[in-house]
């Protein structure tokens, strides 16, 4: 299944721009310099924020055209490599196509150099928990397995530990999707709702950046699809692979599925094969088992026996900011979901417990709907404190609910996040659960949501 198609020698003497000096544009730099390309590394932002990564690219040789993208450091250069976090709309960009000037990306190197098996994971969530139990599955089976991608270190960095027995196993957003030509040999897609509308100019927009996971694919290689989800599983007739589903609502006889209570995993000529039963599962929420499943037949395709699966997903808790409980205090429980920047996991976060829920909300607005995360808030939540931002937009929408005469919550608002949480924790009573699933981005009070989700976790560890 490998498909190798470059060879790194390529490089040698090519000058190449590099745009957007952050994660993948430091590998990129580091990577093609060290195989003798002349680098120039273009960002719009002023080099004073950019000091501690050009540091990092000290002795290299690598030049710097800081400050603005500008159209000549474009246009001179053999090639153009893109950050994931650069519009493919601006000015440089569209001069460079213009001029027939190749622009390409650290992904799209990454899968034309790697000489082993790819699988790649995209959805709007759950890609993480998805990859990350994915590739604890090809461990435990004993396969030669990297993880990465949007996730961890760039896999480009790793090219050299890799050879045709390895599995590279791929977190892709939409960003790292718009660009690319090549796809993994086994996709997975977990779900897609809005998100990013901010940047992808529609849903449509954003979905079709989504299937170039598959739109490149060979006949034998493996797409996985979320049956339940209406736009997954249409994506299924453009597939130019074998598609498999997975579902947790519907008995399918075939992919992955839940029977009697059960996870399953049935591949043609194979006998169904259980993972483990659903309450095992050691996540939280009805969402984690929709990526415990399509983990698991992933995992059974490439290779890994159903029982070793199996035993991963049972012992599996879970990663950083994603449904973590922090502490237990006089009885109530503190779980940090600051990933939840979007109103559907905030939705997600808050069905995963059927105790009484106490919800702080708030940050920064993506421009997405709001009415379906007032509703989850009226329906489950016992209050929400609001704060920053996105608190205000919120409370006017939970206002309208309420101005029909339906139930009134408990909204306090509070702009300091720090606030929040005490007022969170004032209102809490012994079986409660507070919860961090903002449904906004952290970038009004904290510069990431690990950030906000670190601090979340101080003020609890600071509660008496
Ligand atoms: P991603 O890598 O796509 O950001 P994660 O695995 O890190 O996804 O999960 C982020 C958050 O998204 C979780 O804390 C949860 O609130 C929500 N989530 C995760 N998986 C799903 C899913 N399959 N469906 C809906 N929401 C999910």
């Amino acid at each position: 299944m490998a498909r190798s198609q470059v060879a790194t020698e390529a490089f040698q003497g090519k000058k190449v721009t590099v745009i957007g000096l952050a994660r993948e544009g430091l590998a990129l730099a580091r990577f093609l310099s060290s195989h003798g390309a002349e680098v120039t590394v273009s960002d719009s932002k002023p080099a004073i924020e950019l000091e501690p990564a050009m540091r990092q690219l000290d002795g290299l040789g690598v030049c710097f055209s800081l400050g603005a993208n500008r159209e000549e450091v474009v246009l001179s250069a053999d090639l153009v490599f893109v950050s994931p976090g650069v519009p493919p709309s601006i000015a440089p960009l569209t001069a460079a196509r213009r001029a027939g000037v190749p622009i390409s990306s650290a992904t799209r190197l990454f899968f034309q150099l790697c000489p082993g098996r790819t699988v790649g994971v995209t959805g709007s969530c759950g890609k993480s928990t998805t990859t990350t139990l994915l590739g604890q599955m090809l461990d435990a089976a004993g396969k030669k397995v990297l993880v990465g991608g949007n996730l961890g270190t760039p896999l480009l960095e790793r090219l050299p530990e890799m050879d045709q027995e390895t599995w590279a196993v791929l977190e892709l957003s939409s960003f790292q999707l718009e660009s690319m030509e090549e796809s993994p040999n086994v996709a997975v897609i977990t779900n897609l709702k809005p998100d990013h509308l901010d940047r992808h100019a529609s849903l449509e927009d954003y979905a079709s950046a989504k299937a170039n996971i598959f739109r490149h694919q060979h006949p034998d290689d493996y797409l996985l699809l979320n049956y339940d989800d209406p736009a997954v599983k249409a994506m299924a007739q453009e597939a130019p692979s074998r598609v498999l589903f997975f579902s947790i609502e519907k008995d399918l006889g075939a992919g992955g599925y839940l029977r009697r209570g059960e996870l399953v995993v049935s591949l043609e000529g194979m006998k169904i094969a259980t993972i483990c039963p659903a309450a095992e599962v050691r996540l939280l929420g009805r969402h984690n088992l929709y990526n415990v499943l399509a983990a698991s037949l992933a995992a059974v395709i490439c290779g890994v026996e159903a029982r070793v699966a199996g035993q991963v997903a049972r012992s599996f808790r879970g990663l950083p900011h994603r449904l973590e409980l922090v502490r237990t205090v006089n009885g109530v429980s503190y779980y940090n979901d600051s990933i939840a920047t979007t109103p559907d996991r905030a939705i997600a976060a808050i069905n995963a417990f059927n105790r009484s829920v106490i919800l702080i909300s708030g940050g920064r607005d993506k421009r997405l709907p709001m009415d379906p995360l007032a509703k989850a808030i009226r329906q489950r939540c016992k209050a929400v404190i609001l704060y920053g931002e996105g608190g205000e937009l919120l409370q006017d929408v939970l206002a309208k609910r309420t101005a029909h005469g339906e139930d009134i919550l408990i909204q306090r608002r509070a702009h300091a996040f720090e606030r929040a949480v005490e007022t969170a924790a004032s209102l809490a009573k012994a079986g409660d659960v507070v919860l961090l699933a903002p449904g906004f981005t952290s970038f009004d009070q904290f510069p990431s949501y690990e950030e906000r989700g670190v601090r979340f976790k101080e003020l609890v560890e600071g509660l008496r």
